[in-house]
């Protein structure tokens, strides 16, 4: 069914926590294992309609944040959406403690149960007026940020519009895009401050009525760590730290003396080659048409979705005012459509849509039939894995992107970029999780000592950054653009530990590449029925986990990018 065909009905509350209740208690009722093993699927069917009207919603409403309807939908959904989390609780408690669980856990493996006492830790009906407080505010976050309307260069900007003025070739441009930018971020600092603090009070204050220490643990109960913990991840940190920030800065030196500077500012950051950055060429038609016969040729099954999704209008990629900031990938599970939205400003971002976004919408299709429900869910970095490893299996494919008129030609300057990209990615996502850590195990923060703290990680994780003379950044405010920190509190390390699983794939692509594609779509198969732990040991790759691991593999990338510099 094409997009535009899906239609939304707002699910009524009361009527809703009615029907639940009937099928609950059905599922309670059951006299054997058959009989349970259907009610729960009633019950699933059920939760699947009322999940994705709320993304269909939700979709709607980032199409179009001044569209009356969907807004008032969205707030609808912040409030009444703690209420129907807590009308599947009794759901979750007949599941783990049914007398025919070992009967269900035979059927649909033992993962589900797992995170479903995972997510029971999460709830209590006291924190139901602090979650309706969280999603009013993370609202308000994301409406500030798609507001914003930059005036530069003559034009009326969004955050999305400006991004291409920050890789200009003539620097006097980058550093006014950046400084404008800056300025926009700088005079909303108060509100920024003060929403953040909200927040981190809020989400301690919910931990506290849980029962736990600090809001972290409650975090990653959130985030259903079911396979790593703090520990584990402050090994990672350490990793990156050792291994992957000297080999990031050595490439970073390199990048400041090709472009002529003796260090970068944080305006020359994404300025990485003299003559100009990689840029794909031709109309987003056009860059659709490759899109499709790349994804014809890398696989069957690849093109059999790349044809699904173009055919039912699963792609929302032009930019306009009122579109909220960023992409994603989600998944109207009802429809078995997986749906990307995104904000096309005719740099190599764009590809990234076609390769990032539909990897994971290319995992949520090959899924799609699997039922129940809880067959179909993963965790973060399992997903981006699937989005990050993508990118590197469609390398081959990037000549009919970008042009190849020049010497260096501008793919191969991509895929430098990409790879290197990687490289000092990671130490910035590890950054965002570090900092998250502290300000959670230390609620109480000021907002300038929540600066201060994020200009001294700068510095431990983006040594080669030199933030002076630009403000905003100069007050260690960076993060406050950063969505995820807001808005999906933990969320980051994931990407991390998948960029280095991805650069597993990569470097296994490297030496054959329909080989590392088949294990690729193992790990496909693995999803929503392995952990994230137990996909990689299933096939065979190493783990993130082991400090050896980022060593090597940084290692091999460098190695890569140093025989061909562009
Ligand atoms: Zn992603």
């Amino acid at each position: 069914m094409k997009f535009s065909q899906m239609t939304y009905s707002r699910p009524d509350l009361e009527a809703t926590k009615a029907e639940l209740a009937g099928l609950i208690e059905a599922f309670r009722q059951a006299a054997t294992a058959d009989e349970a093993v259907s009610a729960f699927m009633d019950v699933d069917k059920f939760t699947v309609t009322i999940k994705s009207m709320i993304a269909l919603a939700s979709i709607r409403n980032s199409l179009d944040t001044t569209d009356e309807f969907y807004d008032a939908e969205k707030s609808y959904f912040d409030e009444v959406q703690p209420l129907l989390l807590e009308a599947m609780q009794p759901l979750k408690l007949a599941l783990v403690g049914s007398p025919f669980r070992p009967a269900l856990e035979e059927k649909f493996g033992t993962l589900m149960f797992t995170n479903i006492e995972m997510e029971l830790k999460t709830f209590d009906p006291v924190i139901v007026p602090d979650l309706q407080q969280e999603n009013k505010l993370v609202s308000e976050y994301d409406k500030l940020i798609a507001s914003a309307q930059i005036e530069f260069d003559g034009k009326t900007l969004t955050l999305a519009q400006i991004k291409p003025y920050f890789e200009d070739t003539d620097r006097s441009v980058r550093k006014a895009a950046t400084t404008a930018t800056a300025q926009w971020f700088l005079e909303r600092a108060d509100k920024l401050d003060s929403l953040y603090d909200e927040l981190v009070k809020l989400r301690t204050q919910m931990a506290k009525k849980l029962g736990f220490a600090s809001f972290t643990e409650l975090g990653y109960y959130r985030m259903t760590r079911n396979c790593y913990d703090g520990e584990m991840v402050a090994r990672f940190r350490k990793g990156v730290r050792d291994y992957i920030v000297p080999i990031a800065a050595r490439l970073k030196a390199e990048q400041a003396e090709r472009i002529g500077l003796p260090s970068l500012k944080v305006y020359d950051d994404s300025f990485e080659h003299p003559d100009g950055n990689a840029r794909p060429f031709g109309t987003p038609e056009e860059i659709f048409n490759h899109g499709r016969r790349m994804y014809h040729e890398l696989s069957p099954q690849t093109a059999e979705f790349i044809d699904f999704m173009l055919d039912n209008e699963l792609f929302d990629v032009l930019t306009r005012p009122g579109k909220s900031a960023g992409g994603y990938c989600t998944t109207i599970d009802m429809y078995k459509s997986p749906f990307i939205f995104a904000n096309f400003n005719g740099t190599a971002g764009d590809i990234d849509v076609l390769t990032h976004e539909a990897g994971h919408a290319f995992n949520a299709y090959m899924i799609r039939d699997r039922a129940p429900s809880s067959l179909r869910q993963y965790t973060a970095e399992t997903a981006e894995v699937h989005s990050m490893s993508m990118e590197f299996f469609t390398w081959p494919w990037m000549d009919g992107f970008f042009d190849k008129t020049q010497e260096a030609t501008d793919s191969d300057k991509y895929r430098y970029t990409h790879l290197a990209g990687a490289l000092s990615f990671i130490p910035y996502g590890t950054m965002v999780d570090d900092f998250q850590h502290r300000i959670y195990e230390n609620p109480d923060m000021s907002p300038k000592e929540r600066n201060d703290l994020w200009r001294e990680l700068e510095g431990i994780y983006r040594p080669w950054l030199d933030l002076d003379e630009t403000p905003f950044y100069e007050e260690g405010r960076r993060w406050q653009s950063q969505l995820h920190i807001y808005v999906y509190p933990f969320y980051y390390i994931d990407y991390c530990l998948a960029q280095t699983v991805a650069l597993s794939f990569w470097a296994d692509s490297q030496r054959d590449h329909a080989a590392a594609f088949q294990k690729y779509l193992k790990y496909i198969d693995f999803s929503g029925r392995k952990s994230f732990t137990e996909s990689i040991a299933g096939c065979g790759l190493p783990s993130p986990f082991e400090p050896k691991m980022q060593d090597s593999l940084a290692t091999a990338a460098a190695q890569w990018l140093d025989e061909r510099t562009p």
